[in-house]
């Protein structure tokens, strides 16, 4: 039986939460087409995390590359390229993040395989696995069946949070490590900078008001501002257009390339809710959305949905919200 495979996503430290959410994934998988799961860690030989994944009880490879300093594409695709023929897995699961995204198409290309981007569903039809990605800005979902093997799911980070802690099997799983020396990587690493400092704020706020495109103009972004202001331990964000605009710093970016916020509240004004923005807001205890589009994506998401133009609906708030807290009411 053809296993699944699942590229486990590191810093070279620690192993990443989006880890979990593949492991998650190719179990469920793994109950439909009854395939064992082997879990690949990619890089430098990695035995603490080996032994950390090893307790869940699936045979682990660690897939020391010698030769590179940190991730580099060029070598991941080699390395799991010559790792995968042996392995001969029918699907493989990546991380849909900037390292995924990075290597995951071109080890599609050298295996002969397919890759499927954005992978945010698995549904089945005649017991054959199908896995959905958001098309038109999320507005709908593609049902894609992969029509080559290997598989290489690139799946969407917040899209199989497991709702349970993963719990240790009884016995841990076998580790193995398979070394591949790496002379000429063919991309040379210069250094690492640290990127704009992601806002503290949005990881400690317990609502998170975030503005979009819909706001119109960047004169607008006040009233925003003074919307969140009438919450207790709020903060602000933005969708990505008013970074890429110049109306607001990295920092506020909230998304899959921004920051990922789970607070108790989040309340998006004028945003459409592409798959990327939603990436960054899953979870979050309850989505309030407030668009002038009925029909606008964000609002399959939404736990309360408010058809309105944003600025008229902030008006009327911050007129009720005055009249509550009128000392002579
Ligand atoms: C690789 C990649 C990474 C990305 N990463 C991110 C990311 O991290 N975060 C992110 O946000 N985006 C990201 N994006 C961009 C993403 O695809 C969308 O383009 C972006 O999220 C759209 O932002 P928006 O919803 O503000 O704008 P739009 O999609 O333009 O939506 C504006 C919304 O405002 C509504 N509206 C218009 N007028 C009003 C009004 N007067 N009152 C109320 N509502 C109104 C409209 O109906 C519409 O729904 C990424 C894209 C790529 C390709």
């Amino acid at each position: 039986m053809k296993p699944i495979a699942v590229v486990v996503e590191h810093d070279g430290k620690r192993i990443l939460p989006v880890t979990h959410e593949l492991i998650h994934l190719a179990t469920l998988l793994a109950n439909g087409i009854h395939a064992p799961i082997v879990l690949v860690i990619p890089g430098t030989d990695q035995p603490d995390m080996a032994a950390e994944l090893a307790r869940l009880g699936m045979r682990t490879i660690c897939l020391a590359i010698t030769g590179i300093d940190g991730y580099n594409s060029g070598a991941y695709k080699t390395a799991l390229a010559e790792l995968f023929a042996t392995l001969s897995p029918s699907h493989i699961l990546v991380a849909h993040t900037a390292t995924g995204r990075d290597f995951a198409p071109g080890l599609a290309v050298r295996l002969n395989g397919t890759a499927i981007a954005g992978v945010n569903n698995l549904l089945w039809e005649d017991g054959v696995p199908l896995f959905s990605r958001p098309i038109f800005n999320g507005a709908k979902n593609a049902l894609i069946q992969a029509n080559k093997t290997p598989c290489i799911a690139m799946v969407q980070p917040s899209a199989f949070l497991s709702p349970e802690v993963p719990a240790s099997a009884p016995l841990p799983g076998p580790i193995e490590t398979m070394e591949i020396k790496f002379s000429d990587p063919g991309i040379k690493r210069l250094g690492t900078r640290s990127a704009d400092k992601r806002g503290d704020d949005l990881e400690r706020a317990t609502v998170i008001v975030s503005a979009g495109r819909g706001l119109g103009s960047r004169e607008n972004l006040g009233a925003v501002e003074g919307f969140a202001a009438l919450f207790p331990n709020a903060a602000m964000g933005v969708s990505r257009p008013l970074v890429d605009d110049g109306w607001m710093p990295y920092r506020f970016q909230v998304g899959i390339t921004g920051a990922r916020v789970s607070p108790e509240v989040y309340i998006a004004c004028g945003i459409s809710g592409s798959s990327q923005h939603l990436a960054g807001i899953m979870g979050s205890k309850t989505i309030v959305s407030i668009n002038s589009d009925p029909n606008a994506a964000i609002f399959n998401h939404s736990d309360y949905c408010i058809v309105a133009d944003i600025l008229t609906f902030i008006s009327a708030f911050e007129a009720i919200a005055a009249s509550v807290n009128d000392p002579d009411r």
